[in-house]
């Protein structure tokens, strides 16, 4: 049997968001590559999310700069498979040499000579460089505080798809950053009894005095920020696009029927226990959101902005009573609990990738994605450069960056004098 051996310059792995763009810098500054994809071109925005999610951030917002998203209003929130389609079409528009269906299986550097091999599931590449493009939220994590021999469904937010594939009786949510209030507030509209865990978020206005917090956070610096607040990686942001868009307020999910309860703590046979930090999180939550209306009036202010004022935004609901005598423990039978739902988050996963560009805890050793291995690098990270590099409009230029590192390197291999000749 032959194995097909491929050359080229630099080879993308993963056809998301990430690897689209790197294609498009690398072709625009001429350099051969080749982008291999495991699945479909974003498959992550088809199968790993659920069925009713729409993006985040407005399509004016949510998208790369060579493209606006077809037949919708900019300030309308897209659904999931209209943004997988969005890259798929921007793949061709840009004509990314991409092949699905390839998944690699290994790289390593060769020994004696430049460049790397790359074992796949279609052959060898043979490369000088590699991009790794996998995602930032490729492996779930559920915590090991899970209870292991339980009778509960319990499942990740990455295989949540609706409420139609949970068992009859009442859910607990573990987590609320945006994946965890929104699926919250799904099932509580589908009629479903849930408990929120909420721990520790940053909770953005939807949009103040006119404007969506996407245009906030950029003309206020935010996106760029280069690293996250001491104190606040572990910080998760609660933003949602659904029904046309909406500030994440707990104390609403609250008087709509949801549960609120702290940090998730641990389990003992039939029992969960919380945190009593329910009303603290809530706390440095609001702090959060009313910094963010302070920043932009005081950026009015300074820019004579004519934007309508809205000092309605500043009013909050009384705290309700899971706010104020904060529920500690429950019994699943006697509360009907019958699935758990982990919004719990992920991990990225480099197991393929076997060379030198890792620390002591095996995380991605890199300034801004060009990683300590020599000709590695990576792409998609969260805070790979700025808050924004996990998010479609930041890795676009993330990816920039890298090409132009791609091809400064190339430049120098590619220097001979005239001695050489
Ligand atoms: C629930 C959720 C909602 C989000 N909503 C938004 C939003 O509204 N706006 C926004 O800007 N961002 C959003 N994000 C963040 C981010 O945009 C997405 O996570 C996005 O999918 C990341 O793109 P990526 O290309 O870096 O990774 P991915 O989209 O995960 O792409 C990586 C690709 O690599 C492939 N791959 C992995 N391993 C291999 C291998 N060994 N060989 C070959 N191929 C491989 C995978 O199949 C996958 O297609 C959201 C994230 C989540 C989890």
């Amino acid at each position: 049997m032959t194995t097909s051996v491929t050359e080229t310059d630099t080879l993308i792995v993963g056809a998301g968001q990430a690897g689209v763009a790197m294609s498009e810098h690398l072709t625009r500054l001429g350099i051969p590559h080749v982008v291999v994809e495991k699945n479909r071109i974003a498959e992550s925005w088809r199968s790993r999310r659920w069925d009713s999610l729409v993006a985040n951030g407005p399509a004016w917002h949510d998208r790369f700069p060579g493209m606006e998203f077809p037949g919708c209003s900019p300030d309308s929130f897209v659904g999931k498979e209209q943004v997988a389609d969005y890259f798929a079409t921007y793949a061709e528009k840009y004509q990314v040499p991409v092949r699905t269906g390839v998944e690699v299986l290994s790289a390593e550097r060769n020994v004696g000579h430049a460049g790397f091999r790359v074992q796949t599931s279609a052959g060898v590449f043979n490369v000088q460089r590699i991009v790794a493009a996998t995602g930032p939220f490729q492996r779930p994590v559920i915590p090991p505080i899970a209870p292991q021999n339980s009778a509960l469904l319990q499942m990740h937010s990455a295989d949540y798809k609706n409420p139609q594939q949970l068992p009859q009786g009442g859910v607990l949510v573990v987590g609320a950053g945006s994946s965890g209030v929104q699926i919250a507030d799904e099932l509580q509209r589908a009629g479903k009894d849930v408990w929120l865990s909420v721990g520790a978020h940053d909770r953005p206005p939807r949009a103040y005095r006119n404007r969506d917090f996407c245009w906030w956070l950029g003309v206020l610096g935010l996106w760029d920020a280069a690293a996250n607040q001491p104190g606040k990686e572990h910080v998760t942001i609660a933003v949602s696009g659904a029904r046309g868009g909406h500030t994440v307020d707990f104390r609403h999910l609250a008087k709509q029927g949801v549960n609120l309860v702290g940090l998730t703590q641990s389990f003992s046979e039939n029992c969960v226990s919380f945190r009593d930090d329910l009303a603290f999180n809530i706390a440095n939550g609001d702090a959060n959101y009313l910094s963010l209306l302070d920043a932009a009036d005081a950026y009015i202010e300074r820019n004579g902005l004519d934007l309508p004022p809205e000092p309605q935004a500043r009013e909050f609901l009384p705290d309700p009573a899971c706010i104020t005598d904060p529920i500690l423990s429950l019994n699943f039978a006697e509360a009907g609990i019958t699935s758990i739902i982990w919004a719990t988050g992920y991990v990225a996963d480099y197991s393929w990738l076997k060379v030198n560009a890792f620390n002591e805890q095996q995380r991605p050793q890199h300034h801004r994605g060009v990683s300590s291995e020599p000709g590695v690098y990576f792409l998609g990270l969260p805070w790979l450069s700025r808050r924004g590099s996990t998010f479609i409009w930041g890795v676009w230029h993330d990816a920039k960056f890298i090409a132009d590192q791609i091809a400064i390197q190339r430049q120098y291999q590619q220097y001979q004098t005239s001695d050489d000749l």
